[in-house]
């Protein structure tokens, strides 16, 4: 069998592999980016490695609300005026960024990192429930708004949690179906996102 000849550098190629593994770059993107830095100025260069490299080194989880932070207790869990009569329960660290980018919410957030999938084998003891427990009997929640994906994971973990919930007496919404089937939060547009936390039901 003969092999083509290598069309790029091993260097080249190795860059273009590793960003081909990032979520939403496919190879043409992988190799506009890689030609990209190639032809970008050293600065700019290590300034890009070093972001990378921090991000894990500075980020740890917030203590109460499991959201990424550069302290032991978040920016919103550590912010007074908020509402903390009311928790939104999300699947990821960056529903909470859509969620605040709508500015129609002003309670607090639990991050369960993940949603239950029977079918990869994702059970409720790989879902951070037991801390979400641990802060509801703590007494001073009373509403906790599911907002989970609206998805078939999403959907099997909102159910889950509405049947483990509703028997401490604390009311449990859902965000209001304008946001089609097969949401992801991260991806949903402000105006859907502020109309589905506005218009949230009991569920
Ligand atoms: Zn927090």
């Amino acid at each position: 069998m003969s092999r083509e000849p290598a069309p790029t550098t091993e260097a080249v190629s190795r860059l273009i592999q590793e960003l081909n593994k990032l979520p939403g770059i496919g190879p043409k993107s992988a190799q506009r980016i890689a030609y990209h830095v190639l032809r970008t100025g050293e600065m700019e260069n290590q300034s890009l490695a070093e972001a990378i490299l921090q991000v894990k080194q500075r980020t740890k989880l917030c203590s109460v609300c499991l959201n990424v932070s550069e302290t032991d207790i978040c920016h919103i869990c550590s912010d007074e005026p908020r509402d903390r009569t009311k928790i939104c329960v999300v699947e990821q660290p960056q529903d909470i960024l859509a969620l605040e980018h709508t500015r129609k919410y002003n309670g607090l957030y639990h991050v369960l990192h993940g949603a239950l999938s029977p079918g990869e084998g994702i059970g409720p003891d790989d879902l951070r429930i037991q801390e979400l427990l641990d802060r509801l009997r703590q007494g001073t929640v009373t509403e906790l708004i599911l907002a989970t994906n609206t998805n078939l994971e999403g959907e099997q973990t909102a159910m889950y949690l509405q049947r483990l919930i509703a028997p401490l007496g604390i009311r449990v919404t859902r965000l209001a179906r304008g946001l089609p089937f097969g949401t992801e939060l991260e991806y949903a547009d402000d105006v859907t996102l502020s109309r589905a936390l506005e218009g949230r039901q009991e569920f």
